[in-house]
């Protein structure tokens, strides 16, 4: 799964949130952003009409926090993330309820106040396990099942010790985000990113490799990328379907032996199959080449002086995963 922050603030134009009224009435720049997306969390403070904690209407929902404090003294943010786990098991699950209150995530919570026992616990109980098990449920949700199961296990561990999800989360080690990355491979592609250069750059774009790796990501490097004899377009070819994104890099010494048209359409290929372009200045290089000013339209990063600069590493990582380190 891939979450990514909302651009944009919304509101609620009814009084109270209201199905569907409060949905088709969003700000139209929020509209734009739930079409995009597989799914959409919007939290607001508003009451339902209902005093449900949420409806979903298509594929987003609006998730009342309105008189939190009166509910539990767990933090606003262990809410939102349990209630995005919560919400995403539905979706898998159809919406199955039971009436039984067990602190389980399927529990109708007729009163709401259950929610703190529900942070508390974070669990799927053995009922519900035996009713999951029993879908036929695709690789994928599986997997999803599984990362859900994660999220679930950290709200409970903070929620039981009464600490914010946001801290406790942040004093969790890294390594453990470090040994799931690899298996973090929403597009299927063998590579995370193909790293275009010209030879005379390799030293530098190796060590931007290396970099890459620390943070768990493959990155596809051809050691004679380009090389004398090769073509071009057979080696962008064989990149463009294995990898997930790819980095142009430019150097001083320019582009080297590619065609400015080659790489036109390399680059137009990589757009139309929905693959990220990341242009990459090396030190010395200000701006890209004028032959391909187009490329300004896409988000570029710009190393300084040496290939460890930890924020030009990070801007790289989320273009690539689009997901914003830490
Ligand atoms: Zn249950």
């Amino acid at each position: 799964m891939r979450f990514k922050a909302g651009k944009s603030d919304f509101y609620v134009s009814t009084r109270l949130i209201e199905h569907p009224n409060s949905y088709t009435t969003l700000p139209k720049d929020i509209l734009a952003e739930v079409r995009k997306a597989d799914f959409t969390f919007l939290f607001s403070n508003k009451q339902y009409y209902n005093n449900y904690f949420f409806e979903t209407y298509g594929h987003a929902a609006i998730v009342s926090l309105y008189g939190w404090q009166l509910l539990s003294t767990l933090s606003r943010n262990n809410g939102i993330v349990y209630f995005i786990a919560e919400l995403l098991m539905l979706r898998i699950y159809g919406s199955f309820r039971h009436d039984d209150i067990t602190g389980c995530v399927f529990d109708f919570r007729w009163n709401k106040a259950g929610i703190d026992l529900a942070m508390r616990n974070a669990f799927v109980c053995r009922s519900c396990l035996g009713r999951l098990s029993s879908l036929k449920l695709s690789a994928h949700q599986t997997k999803i099942i599984g990362d859900l199961t994660e999220i679930l296990d950290v709200v409970g561990k903070a929620s039981k010790w009464n600490k914010d999800i946001i801290g406790f989360w942040k004093s969790l080690t890294p390594t453990k985000a470090k040994k799931t990355k690899p298996t973090d491979n929403p597009t299927g592609s063998k590579y995370d990113v193909f790293l275009a250069h010209n030879s005379i750059d390799k030293p530098f774009v190796e060590a931007v490799k290396s970099q890459l790796e620390k943070r768990g990501l493959r990155p596809w490097y051809d050691k004679d990328n380009i090389a004398p004899g090769r073509h071009f377009q057979d080696v962008t070819q064989n990149a463009i379907r294995s990898v997930s994104s790819t980095a142009i890099f430019f150097g001083k010494q320019g582009l080297g032996r590619w065609q400015v048209v080659e790489l036109r359409s390399f680059i137009s290929q990589c757009v139309d199959r929905g693959i990220p372009v990341i242009p990459v200045l090396l030190p010395g290089v200000n701006k890209l080449p004028p032959k391909l000013v187009f490329l300004n339209e896409f988000s570029w990063v710009k190393f300084s002086s040496s290939a460890d600069e930890k924020e030009v590493i990070d801007s790289l990582v989320w273009g690539v995963t689009g997901i914003r380190p830490q």
